[in-house]
């Protein structure tokens, strides 16, 4: 099959002729209908998240189950699936207690850039090619975990449901799942991009009242007002957290939300949030990075600091919930698919993210 190899750090990612083994046990093979292209995926090609390389990126992806391995049981031929790239083990603490995204054994395994046996399906001229969070979806096929397929109903556009993969279920996620955003309530959420644009959208179908967008792209903040933000406040021409205040008649927000990943703006989405309110990190910060905070004033004014990894999913579970909500009108997703490209064009698709211009670049198999 052809598939997209990192090689090193900070090149370019290089379309190649690659071999696919058969799935083994509990494991599936998908024929990928369409990628979409993830801040995670530049983070391991700028190089400031490590992985084992040689390595097929992709995370966020969606297509039709082509066969499957022994002991699978949830899944079969001719199955539309959106990936998951936190398959679970189901024995583990969190998995037994309703956390699949924190499965133990996941968490173990998926920095290796293996499956859950340790080894790859994927090689090229006979030597080992990595897999990316189980999920290696800038390829034609993947051999995935069952437990990472989600089944959905074959009339949902394939270009779409690979959204749900990542960026649409982190965000809506940390609305609904991880903040449980009360109705009424006023919300500002930091970085209009694909995982902040979708935290808007699950802010409104919990009922906020108010949704601030913070950005510095006049274009992102557009794009926010159409995805349900209220207001909106551009950062690069004003004090942003004096701006909540002032939006919120003095208080801050009762729910505020990071979707970039910068310790600057970390400590930022704090100060806004109100005491007592719900501070949720979204966004993943290079590693080694630190956040400070006024020590005393975490008691005294009572915010609630929480991580959300996954938009706290339980996939099979969520994803599905996502995408009835798609149909039925409730959910936007065709309006993050910016830019569609042919998997050759990977690095122009890349490139894309990197700058800005495209809010969700997806590459379509079929292009
Ligand atoms: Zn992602
Ligand atoms: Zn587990």
């Amino acid at each position: 099959m052809k598939a997209a190899v990192l090689e090193a750090p900070a090149k370019d990612l290089v379309v190649d002729r690659v071999e696919i083994q058969e799935p083994r046990s509990g494991e599936v093979l998908v024929r990928l209908a369409a990628s979409g292209v993830c801040h995670s995926d530049l983070h391991v090609i700028h190089g400031t998240q490590t992985t084992p390389l040689p390595i097929v990126l992709g995370h966020e992806g969606a297509g039709g189950v082509e066969a499957v391995g022994p002991n699978v049981t949830r899944v079969k031929v001719g199955d539309h699936v959106v990936l998951s790239w936190t398959p679970y083990c189901g024995q583990c603490a969190y998995c037994q207690s309703g956390h699949p995204n924190l499965c133990a054994v996941v968490y173990a395994t998926m920095g290796n850039g293996t499956l859950f046996d340790g080894t790859s399906r994927l090689s090229r001229a006979g030597k080992p090619l990595y897999h990316y969070s189980f999920i290696s979806s800038f390829a034609q096929y993947s051999v995935v975990p069952e437990s990472g397929c989600v089944v959905i109903e074959p009339e949902i556009p394939l270009d779409k449901a690979a959204l749900v993969g990542c960026a649409v279920m982190t965000g809506v996620g940390a609305a609904i799942n991880t903040a449980h955003v009360h109705p009424g309530s006023a919300v500002a959420v930091i970085g209009a991009g694909g995982v902040g644009l979708k935290a808007i959208q699950g802010a409104r179908l919990a009922g906020a009242a108010s949704i601030i967008a913070v950005d510095v792209t006049p274009a992102k903040l557009a794009l926010a007002r159409t995805f349900g933000a209220t207001h909106v406040v551009n950062a690069a021409e004003v004090n942003a957290v004096a701006a909540i205040r002032e939006l919120t008649k003095g208080m801050g927000a009762d729910y505020t939300f990071e979707a970039v990943g910068r310790p600057e703006t970390m400590r930022q989405c704090w100060e806004m949030a109100r005491p007592g309110g719900t501070v949720v990190m979204v966004g993943i910060a290079p590693k080694g990075s630190e956040l400070a905070l006024p020590a005393n004033r975490i008691v005294r004014e009572e915010r609630r600091l929480v991580g959300s990894f996954y938009g706290s999913a339980r996939p099979h579970i969520d994803m599905p919930m996502i995408l009835n909500l798609y149909m039925a009108g409730k959910l936007m997703l065709e309006e993050l698919v910016t830019h569609r490209f042919s998997l050759e064009q990977i690095n122009e698709a890349v490139h894309t993210l990197e700058t800005g211009e495209a809010i969700r670049p997806v590459i379509i198999y079929e292009l």
